[in-house]
């Protein structure tokens, strides 16, 4: 740290995000991207024409993404802006929803940014435990009085909300902020979408980094009524009007149209997905039901730091989390059959030696 870093900074614990290794010949299930390439049709249109242009900035309104989205999840124009990820929604969600007065609350499993922004920007979330099972018990979320960031389906868990419990949630908030952070939704849960224009309270945040194959073009986007995405452009026109670079603009575009290809992609990561848990299931795992594109899973003879770590001497790559409640899973990213594969073959090496 410099001497020069302002003091309102110098306690924050930045995000730390899963490794990602400079080595090509890991097994890489540790940040939840899709194994597969974007869609052809994204390929085809990140063409030379389009990268001679990036002398000139990007559209601030990101017109044409946001009418692919508009028409593909049957929504206005109107009611959507896009983030640098959906990380970028969720910032400039804390950042205008929250304050000394309105405060966050969130679960004390839930994905690790939400803490890092409360840092950032001042304030003092209320945490609330997951039930013993790691679900979310709705009850906890009634008549808060405060800014309410669930992720549906939750993280590193992979358990879903039904939409009828979100709104179970959403009608017990009336007068505060809801944001569902949908990033995995695609993957087998029910999106709130279809309620931004019965409540004027909820934002819905949804990213192409997962089931849309495009993490490294950093693109993802809030769904709520005009008044919210108005004072959410606010954010964005005063911090960084090009937020979207061009050629993330004509990917995210291509990308979500292409409903053939996302379908496709979705469907085999869902079938890859049943292959792993039941493979981990013979040889005695525990998974929770998983509506994402992970898995939370543990097996009660070695610890999840050891199977971390035996896998990583493998070259196979996953996440394991400290946090006392969830140090005896690992998270798993679903990968191609073949990665899968070969996390099984691992796994079973392992388990030799146990
Ligand atoms: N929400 C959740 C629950 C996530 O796991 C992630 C991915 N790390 C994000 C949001 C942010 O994803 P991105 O910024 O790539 O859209």
């Amino acid at each position: 740290m410099s001497r020069f870093l302002s003091n309102r900074y110098s306690n924050i614990e930045p995000y730390t995000p899963g490794e990602q290794p400079k080595v090509y010949n890991l097994i890489k299930l540790n940040t939840n991207e899709s194994p597969f390439p974007p869609s052809p049709k994204v390929i085809e249109a990140l063409n030379k024409a389009e990268t001679e242009k990036l002398n000139l900035y990007s559209d601030p309104d990101t017109k044409d993404v946001i009418d692919a989205i508009a028409s593909t999840l049957n929504v206005k124009s109107e009611n959507i802006i896009m983030g640098n990820g959906s990380d970028e929604i969720l910032a400039f969600t804390f950042q205008a929803f929250c304050d000394s007065e309105n405060q966050p609350c969130f679960a004390d499993i839930t994905y690790g940014f939400y803490k890092v922004f409360c840092e950032l920007y001042g304030l003092s979330p209320e945490i609330i435990p997951l039930r013993e099972d790691l679900s979310i018990a709705p009850e906890d979320y009634y008549n808060k009085g405060k800014s309410i960031f669930i992720a549906n389906p939750n993280a590193p868990t992979g358990l879903a909300l039904s939409l009828s419990q979100i709104e179970d949630i959403i009608n017990h908030n009336k007068n505060s902020i809801i944001l569902v952070d949908e990033a995995y939704v695609d993957f087998g849960a029910e999106s709130a979408i279809s309620l931004i224009n019965k409540y004027d309270n909820l934002i819905v945040s949804r990213t192409f980094s997962k089931s849309r194959n495009l993490a490294g073009a950093r693109l993802g986007f809030a769904v709520a009524n005009a008044e919210i995405i108005a004072d959410l452009a606010k954010m964005k026109f005063s911090f960084n009007p090009y937020n979207i670079n061009r050629l993330s603009i004509i990917a995210g575009k291509e990308a979500i149209l292409d409903t053939e290809y996302f379908e496709k992609c979705v469907s085999v990561i869902i079938k890859n997905r049943e292959y792993t848990v039941n493979e981990l299931k013979k040889r005695g795992f525990t998974t929770i039901d998983s509506k994402t594109n992970f898995i939370f899973t543990k097996l009660s003879s070695i610890s999840g730091a050891d199977y971390y770590k035996a896998l990583r001497e493998k070259n196979i790559l996953v996440r394991h989390f400290g946090n006392e409640r969830i140090k005896d899973y690992v998270r798993i990213t679903i990968g191609s059959l073949e990665q899968m594969q070969a996390l099984i073959d691992a796994t079973d090496e392992i388990l030799k030696g146990v």
